[in-house]
């Protein structure tokens, strides 16, 4: 390691605030449950590392969320964090209904029947919460029960609209396990009734992200942002990619969402299993190329819901992530219901740092050079070339500037070496903007000439400790301030 980058990895004092800061580059995104419902348990887990909470819309209360919500915002206020929440919708998610006695066994070649009466389901007939499941699936399709632990095919569509299944690998039913139909179209609307009552407590606590479940085509982002923008709402959408009509229109899809998770758990299930490793470095290069944030999620640290060690496995797909550029990595169980919440955060940081110390590909300028067809070419091109000369320099800070958020993403999409601190009077981007790699967001709301404007931030950053006298920075900007035009400007200090 050189002696300019082992620097940055010597936890970095607030002196403000006096406490040591992360600076894991690669952010982490923990799910709130019931191991992690406290004050208490929620700041050792941002002091652990978590960068984002994720509320999941399938489980608990609104009245929970909004205890859990306010937790949040009260570190946020108190703490010197800008902790993101992330609003999980449930979507399009299908499953069985109550089973006579909770579960029962069925077996192979055994018929079943599927249908949308509401009942108790037996070895007769079994609800399934998919009015037009009769008219959507067809002879021989697939139906996976339980993350694809028991699976039957379609043999007949009965005239009262019931559906004949015959089981083609048998086990234990239990009441309410989830269903997929890798081979199905799915007529469901994109946003369920669910959805839209849970949407409306997003908007009205100013989540800062939600995401919606089981996208299939860049019409269901669009329909979302339609209604987050007819209530003025600034929440940021992150599209889970977990069926394989998003992967025919994943193009689509990044650009039309701000933020892209991979949501190994169903994409597991509707994809044949030893596709999903490949399937996830091409959603992660590809959203480095758009600029666009990319969450790996699901059984990162899944051992660790009983155990205090991870398995070796484990360790590897949580480095190889890092590795391939994932802005962030989400823990779900290991957090929301797991044995060893903060230990899981702080082993997973552990891993992220040890990666991010040596091995890790900074400096992607080179490989994302700006394209002169992009409506957004300009700033990009200056985005890129401050990422160059920062390396080129050994700049000590890289600063940018930004309103829509646009620049922040862009700088952290190049993946600097240089710690990376950008500064918005856009109240909503200080915390959105922690789900993005290496980024340090902070409020500054003066519009003064840019001169004043970079003498001023250089001196926050100085007060607060992340530099000193004889450091350099690089810093982007946008001239004349009053017009507020994409980044154009690009400025080197060498700091007094
Ligand atoms: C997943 O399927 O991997 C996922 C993250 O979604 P959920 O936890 O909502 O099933």
């Amino acid at each position: 390691m050189s002696k300019h980058a082992q620097k940055y990895y010597h936890d970095q004092m607030d002196k403000n605030a006096g406490i040591q800061h992360t600076v894991h580059r690669t952010k982490i995104v923990a799910t709130v449950g019931p191991a992690c419902n406290t004050y208490e348990k929620l700041l050792d887990l941002v002091r652990a590392g978590v960068n984002v909470f994720r509320l999941n819309f399938s489980h608990g209360s609104f009245e929970d969320k909004k205890t859990i919500v306010d937790y949040i915002r009260k570190i946020n206020k108190t703490e010197p964090y800008n902790i993101a929440i992330l609003g999980d919708l449930q979507g399009p998610k299908l499953r069985v209904g109550e089973i006579e006695n909770g579960s029962m066994e069925i077996k192979e070649k055994e018929i079943l029947t599927f249908t949308n009466e509401k009942l108790l389901g037996t070895h007769d007939r079994i609800f399934v919460s998919y009015p037009n499941l009769y008219q959507d699936v067809h002879t021989g399709n697939t139906i996976l029960i339980d993350d694809g632990k028991l699976e039957v095919k379609v043999v007949k569509i009965l005239k009262n609209n019931d559906v004949q299944v015959e089981v083609t690998s048998g086990g234990i039913l239990s009441s309410n396990k989830g269903i997929n139909l890798p081979d199905t179209k799915i007529s469901l609307p994109a946003l369920t009734e669910k959805d839209l009552v849970d949407l409306d407590f997003v908007i009205k606590e100013k989540f800062d992200w939600v995401a919606l479940s089981f996208v299939r085509s860049v019409k269901d982002i669009i329909i979302l942002r339609n209604k987050l923008e007819e209530r003025k709402s600034k929440t940021k959408i992150i599209a889970k990619i977990e069926k394989p009509e998003a992967l025919n229109n994943l193009r689509d899809i990044i650009l039309e969402s701000d933020a892209i998770m991979i949501a190994r758990g169903d994409l597991g299930v509707e994809l044949p299993i030893e596709k999903v490793p490949l399937v996830q470095k091409q959603i992660v290069k590809k959203c480095l190329h758009r600029a666009k944030p990319v969450i790996v999620a699901t059984q990162m640290m899944e051992s660790m819901m009983e155990r205090n060690k991870p398995n070796r496995s484990e360790i590897t797909d949580v480095a190889n992530a890092v590795l391939e550029g994932a802005d962030a990595l989400m823990l779900s169980g290991e957090t929301a219901t797991g044995q060893h919440p903060t230990l899981v955060v702080e082993t997973m940081r552990k891993i992220i740092m040890e990666v991010e110390k040596d091995d890790y590909n900074y400096n992607l300028e080179e490989e994302l050079v700006p394209q002169p067809h992009s409506p957004s070419f300009l700033s990009d091109a200056i985005c890129y070339n401050a990422c160059k000369l920062a390396k080129d320099v050994n700049a000590e800070a890289l600063v940018g500037m930004t309103q829509s958020g646009y620049t922040g993403f862009m700088l952290s999409s190049y993946r600097p070496r240089s710690p990376l601190y950008i500064f918005t009077k856009e109240r909503s981007l200080v915390n959105q903007l922690s789900l993005s790699w290496g980024v340090r967001a902070f409020y500054y709301g003066e519009e003064e000439s840019l001169d004043d404007i970079i003498f001023d931030q250089i001196d926050i950053l100085k007060q607060r400790g992340f530099i000193k006298s004889g450091d350099i920075v690089v810093s982007t900007g946008s001239t004349p301030v009053d017009l507020h035009l994409p980044t154009n400007t690009l400025k080197i200090t060498n700091v007094e």
